[in-house]
């Protein structure tokens, strides 16, 4: 071996080490990127939606020197969009823009695959854009633009838009793949939050509506039942008096026969809705059955809840429910009324028992009567 083979030799091995500690590099660099994948898909397990978004432009514009990082949201076809959050400016939220002055984010959501621009000077995709800033002289800083569109739900997508300025490196497609990983383990978590706010709405409307009467809109007879319950154990605690009152429509199976059975129910729905006027906020007025109500007045002892009762009474024989075509209807109530505590009395339906057998009293006394 000459000394031009040695030499050559040497060379070749430099070149190889470096290469290895190239690959070496990569490798870690790779590893990381992992690991940063990793840390996010642990930090985001149950964050809101927007959180979401801000934490990954925030890691992404770190981990990748960016100097813009934002998430826009839009429909594909749309012509604006919202900014839901922007890494540079923190403070900004859900404002609009048209996305005529983006390019790359109408190109990512028109083909929805990423869209690179290595470097915004040559790319045709700007090219009206360069032309209008050369005319109005406008500086722009940024020289490499990412766009990386994701799904949200429905027609529902969004973008998240990375840049870097002059003094950064273009991106490649290892930046890319990396953002896109990020992104992909992010839209991940995004649509777990979003899946588990929908569903806690869902379960939030469900709910409602398990404790609502359909027609009247008022509490129903369960929902009614567990409130009771609970102002029971208040009056125990507190030891401040509960009432109840029951109150039956007089001879309604005749404003049936006479107006039928839509009438009858909109003068229910009428009658709902004069009661809910009539009573304080920490009052419950509850459809009880067909067309008997109940209202539980907290903190209200015997006196109080007749007297309550009497003009409730007094209201409902005023006033004129109105039927289409300009007629009216006129009715009347009977109410029972009971109160806790009283002797004997321990649960909801000893209640309810006691407000039934007034009312009965009322009936039998003639109807438009308050008993207790
Ligand atoms: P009274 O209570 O004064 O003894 O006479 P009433 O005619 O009201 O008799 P009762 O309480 O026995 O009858 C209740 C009537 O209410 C019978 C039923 O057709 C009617 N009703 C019950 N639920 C509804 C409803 O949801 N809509 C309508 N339109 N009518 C109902
Ligand atoms: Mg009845
Ligand atoms: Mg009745």
């Amino acid at each position: 071996m000459n000394d031009h083979d040695g030499n050559e030799i040497q060379v070749l091995r430099a070149a190889l080490r470096k290469a290895e500690a190239e690959l070496q590099r990569a490798r870690e660099e790779d590893e990381s990127r992992k690991h940063l994948v990793d840390i996010l898909h642990e930090v985001m397990g149950n964050l809101p939606t927007e959180e979401i978004f801000h934490l990954l432009a925030r890691r992404l514009a770190r981990a990748l020197n960016l100097s813009h990082a934002s998430v826009i949201l839009a429909n594909p076809g749309s012509a604006t969009g919202v900014v839901a959050t922007a890494f540079e400016q923190p403070h900004l939220h859900d404002l609009e823009i048209e996305l005529d002055k983006y390019p790359e984010v109408i190109s990512a959501l028109h083909g929805r695959i990423p869209v690179l621009i290595p470097d915004l000077k040559y790319t045709p995709l700007y090219a009206g854009l360069r032309e209008k800033w050369a005319k109005d002289g406008t500086q722009v800083n940024i020289r490499s633009v990412m766009a990386l569109p994701f799904p949200l739900d429905g027609d529902n997508w969004g973008v998240f838009l990375l840049r870097r300025t002059e003094e950064t490196p273009k991106f490649d497609a290892a930046d890319v793949e990396f953002a896109s990983t990020v992104v992909r383990s992010g839209v991940a978590a995004i649509q777990r939050a979003h899946a588990i706010e929908t569903t806690r709405a869902d379960n939030h409307r469900l709910e409602a509506l398990a404790q609502t009467d359909p027609l009247t809109q008022l509490v129903n007879r369960r929902a009614l039942t567990v409130r009771l319950i609970t102002e029971m154990e208040r009056v125990r605690r507190y030891n401040a008096p509960l009432a109840m009152l029951l109150l039956d429509l007089d001879h309604f199976k005749l404003v049936n026969d006479t107006y039928g059975h839509l009438t009858g129910d909109d003068v229910l729905c009428g009658l709902a809705m004069l009661l809910q006027r009539a009573v304080r906020t920490v009052d419950t007025v509850a459809r009880y059955g067909g067309e008997e109500f109940v209202i539980v007045l907290p903190e209200t002892g015997k006196q109080g809840a007749i007297a309550f009762a009497e003009r409730i009474r007094d209201k409902i024989g005023a006033h004129a429910f109105q039927l289409p075509g300009g007629r009216e209807i006129h009715i009347t109530a009977s109410i029972g009324v009971a109160t806790f505590p009283a002797q004997g009395m321990d649960s909801a339906e000893d209640l309810f028992r006691a407000a039934d057998a007034a009312l009965y009293r009322a009936k039998g006394s003639g109807r438009n009567l308050v008993c207790s």
